[in-house]
């Protein structure tokens, strides 16, 4: 009895990671200041974005008010 063993090279092949890290637009809308803009969050984390802030869970726009912003997905 012969047993023939074939070897394959399977090349795994994995997708680089991509540099930008997976982020989502949505809508901020300050009930403070009736305010519409887009903001950028990755994960629950907001990113990087001028006039926002993050408190916890609540996006504060910097107009001062004291109601958090309300998100919409895009
Ligand atoms: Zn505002």
């Amino acid at each position: 009895m012969t047993l023939v063993s074939v070897k394959e090279n399977r090349a795994t092949q994995l997708k680089e990671p991509v540099s930008t890290a997976e982020s989502t637009e949505m809508m901020a809308y300050c009930p403070g200041c009736k305010a519409f803009q887009t903001v950028w969050l990755n994960g629950d984390r907001l990113m990087n974005t001028r006039k926002f802030t993050q408190v916890g869970d609540s996006i504060y726009h910097n107009c001062g008010s004291a109601q958090p912003c309300r998100l919409y997905a895009l």
